[in-house]
């Protein structure tokens, strides 16, 4: 399980996200990466 930083885009581990920022950039805007229950309807 990982967040994505807003800012950035880079991956965060869940370690990080106690700490509430992104390790790379400094950016507080994490999001989860829900493309893998993301679903497109499709016409
Ligand atoms: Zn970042």
């Amino acid at each position: 399980m990982y967040y994505v930083c807003f800012d950035c885009g880079k991956k965060v581990e869940d370690e990080y996200i106690a700490k509430i920022r992104c390790p790379y950039c400094g950016g507080k805007i994490l999001y989860k990466d829900r493309r893998t229950v993301v679903k497109i309807k499709a016409k």
